[in-house]
């Protein structure tokens, strides 16, 4: 038990992401899991497709081309009543819907009568995890059992440098859950929180998994559960590789490596709060809650390959000049070309005359290539992948790059960096070898 929790119970929490709450059906699905007499905090996604949808509205109103906001409002406001109407059976319940969705709407529909701020796209994207809790908890209503909605608008708080203020969070979660004595089902809204003015803010796209992890840390939860579509982690893409099995355990510091490069199952930021109050992080598949998922918690496997994940869209930039022999400073004026222009760089490798580094974010590559011209000769290399084999390596321990090598002997290989952390080999090759890398990679450290 975490000696810190100030609640008199100790609350699990349980996100379930956009496809898990896609559809009226899947709604009712998700209370069935929920009310288990277990004490928790439920904490939403919008429904499938709503924040896409909501984030092209936004563009629209940017551009000033109101009526084909309107029309899309309405159209996203037609797919709410059919949820409505679907969802609830009882006509006091199918009112309270209507009611719901025509508030959220007729907010909406008044975004689109003058110009459009900044602060009214957080507050329209705020709109789909606001209407998908309040159906689950209508429908919860409706069914008789004992549920609580809680604003995440009067706990979750960023402040000025965007990160969580956890002790705010704490506080007035708690807050939140004493005002509603016996209850011991919760729901609230993931992604949305309010910034360090009080306006409408959320936690980026995916930010869902992140408020689980915050409000989990934040109850002192005895085990955060992210629902999705996929049963946990597997130890291969299966988007590409036939042959993989799900993993049952995962440290910490490799279902972070993972989350970074992994296919979307879990948002990398949401490892952290988990991690520092150590609180185990469980991947369910809200379609086979049978399946055991993956459990994320502070132990580790010594020495085992538990993984290899792909990230597409990588620039590899190689930085040449001859000032950097035996000279000191030129790694800083590289960096800080990059730090000017805001692009993390995530590979980095270098040899006495050149270091080579890898971006994803190249908005303002143009920039950066024009700043290090200034400095040293520059090649750039688009379309590539990093292809990140993820495990507990110890130093002393022979063979683990040999393997991993041996496997992409076929593959020809840009980039290798390894020693970082010791849960992480990651080789840089073109995009067109990935599949085969992965396939490689698949048949011989796992033998599928
Ligand atoms: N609804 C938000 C999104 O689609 C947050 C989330 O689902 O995690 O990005
Ligand atoms: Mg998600």
């Amino acid at each position: 038990m975490n000696i810190y929790n100030a609640y008199l119970l100790i609350m699990r929490v349980l996100k379930f992401g956009g496809t898990s709450v896609g559809s009226a059906e899947k709604i009712q699905h998700v209370a069935e899991i929920i009310n288990d007499g277990v004490p928790k905090i439920v904490v939403l996604s919008a429904m499938a497709g709503t924040t896409n949808f909501l984030e092209e509205i936004v563009k629209l109103l940017y551009k000033a081309k109101n009526d084909e906001a309107v029309a899309k409002i309405n159209e996203l406001k037609k797919q709410y009543e059919t949820v409505v109407n679907e969802l609830f059976i009882k006509v006091e319940f199918k009112k309270k819907g209507i009611e719901l969705i025509d508030h959220h709407f007729q907010y909406m529909h008044s975004f689109t009568l003058d110009s459009f701020t900044i602060y009214e796209e957080r507050a329209l994207l705020a709109q789909g995890e606001l209407i998908s809790s309040a159906f689950l908890h209508y429908h919860l209503q409706e069914a008789g059992v004992n549920s609580a909605l809680i604003p995440a608008l009067n706990f979750m708080r960023i402040d000025k440098s965007l990160e969580p203020d956890d002790f705010y969070i704490k506080q007035n979660l708690q807050r939140e859950i004493e005002q509603h004595k016996g209850v011991q089902l919760f729901v609230t809204q993931g992604y949305i929180c309010r910034n360090a003015y009080g306006e409408i803010d959320n936690l980026k796209r995916g930010g869902s998994d992140y408020s689980a992890s915050l409000i989990g840390a934040a109850a002192g939860s005895d085990e955060i559960q992210i629902w999705t579509d996929i049963s946990g982690f597997h130890n291969n893409d299966p988007r590409y590789v036939e042959k993989t099995v799900s993993l049952k355990e995962l440290s910490f510091d490799e279902a972070a490596e993972l989350a970074y490069f992994g296919a979307k199952i879990l948002h990398p930021s949401s490892v952290l709060p988990a991690k520092m109050a150590n609180i185990p992080v469980r991947l369910k598949n809200t379609m086979k809650p049978e399946d055991e998922g993956t459990i994320i918690k502070d132990t580790f496997v010594q020495g085992e390959i538990k993984a290899v994940a792909a990230k597409d869209g990588i620039t590899a930039i190689k930085i040449k000049s001859g000032r950097m022999l035996l000279a000191y400073g030129f790694l800083r004026q590289v960096f800080e070309i990059f730090e000017r222009y805001q692009t993390p760089i995530d590979m980095i490798t270098t040899s006495e005359i050149a270091v080579s580094v890898t971006i994803d974010d190249r908005k303002n590559l143009d920039d950066i290539l024009a700043d290090l011209r200034k400095y040293a000769n520059v090649e750039v290399d688009e379309n590539q992948s990093i292809i990140c084999i993820v495990g507990n390596f110890l130093a002393e321990e022979k063979g683990i790059v040999a393997k991993v090598m041996t496997a992409l002997k076929e593959v020809p290989i840009r980039m290798v960096s390894y020693g970082g952390s010791m849960h992480n080999i990651s080789v840089l090759v073109n995009t067109s070898e990935k599949i085969k890398a992965l396939k490689l990679l698949n048949e011989n450290l796992f033998n599928l």
